[in-house]
């Protein structure tokens, strides 16, 4: 948690203590599949029941940070003495949550790669070729998911069938429920902010670190060369010009592009990482 007020310069500079740790989640612990097999005629878990568990413990997890006293503070904000002598009304905000994929899918309660594997809109797995055309722009917008509460009767009904009918968590009962917007049958804890006009979807946001500084950096430098392509070779040669223009900076940090950027088989990691260093450039001491 920072405080929203803080002076950026101060809030950004880890050496400054300016983040405060709220909770530390545990994972599921191993012996869990003991108890379910002496609890299930010895019989060992499923994965799914498994990854269910999982889910409602990092949910369940969640919904203990987001109690009735958050829920109350994030509506009528929590009035402290400060410091400096000023009383003032803080409101607790979520404003962003970084996660990488599977992560962003666990949070929102949906199942990783499913039908839709988008933790924002309906499109289907047999459309993400489409990704970066006009046409997928579209159909973003006019498939926007729903808000989870909405999602929340299906879920509720799937969770019904499990718990009171006892059918299993992957069972085709549940399925047909769940299968088509690719949900899972946990309920999500931030659907208590929703009424307060908290998105989940909206705080789910590019996240720079995974998408980008991390390795998926040359998939998605080679897909958006592949989009170039589509358009004609003509705009290929003009990223390759352009990146020829680049000059050095600061001689180790960023070297100049004297090769055909696009031509991928050529580059090696460190390459990418130039091209990458080009794109959001850094102060030099975070190199070394
Ligand atoms: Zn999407």
């Amino acid at each position: 948690m920072y405080y929203g007020n803080q002076s950026k310069y101060t809030r950004a500079r880890p050496t400054a203590r300016a983040a405060h740790h709220i909770a530390y989640f545990v994972p599921l612990p191993d012996d869990v599949q003991d108890y379910i097999r002496d609890n299930n005629d010895g019989k060992p878990p499923s994965a799914n029941l498994l990854t269910h568990c999982r889910r409602e413990l990092f949910h369940g997890q969640w919904a203990c940070v987001i109690d009735d006293e958050f829920v109350h503070a994030y509506e009528h904000g929590i009035v402290v003495d400060c410091i400096d002598g000023v009383r003032r009304r803080l409101y607790p905000r979520i404003f962003t949550y970084s996660a990488d994929y599977p992560e962003k899918m666990l949070l929102a309660t949906l199942r990783d790669k499913g039908r839709c594997p988008c933790p924002r809109c309906l499109t289907t797995f047999d459309r993400i070729d489409r990704l970066g055309t006009r046409e997928d722009i579209e159909a973003r917008k006019l498939n926007t998911r729903a808000p989870t509460a909405e999602q929340d009767r299906l879920v509720q009904e799937a969770r019904e069938l499990i718990y009171d009918s006892g059918y299993v968590v992957n069972s085709d009962h549940v399925e047909a429920l769940l299968r088509e917007q690719s949900l899972v049958p946990t309920r999500n804890a931030f659907a208590r902010l929703e009424p307060f006009g908290f998105n989940l979807l909206d705080a789910l946001v590019v996240d720079q670190l995974h998408e980008f500084e991390l390795g998926v950096w040359k998939a998605i430098f080679s897909q958006l060369v592949r989009i170039l392509e589509s358009v004609g070779s003509e705009t290929v040669h003009e990223l390759n010009k352009r990146f020829r223009q680049v000059p050095s900076f600061a001689w180790t940090t960023i070297r100049r592009f004297a090769n055909n950027v696009c031509e991928m088989k050529r580059l090696a990691a460190r390459d990418f990482e130039d091209i990458l260093q080009g794109f959001y450039p850094r102060p030099t001491t975070m190199r070394s």
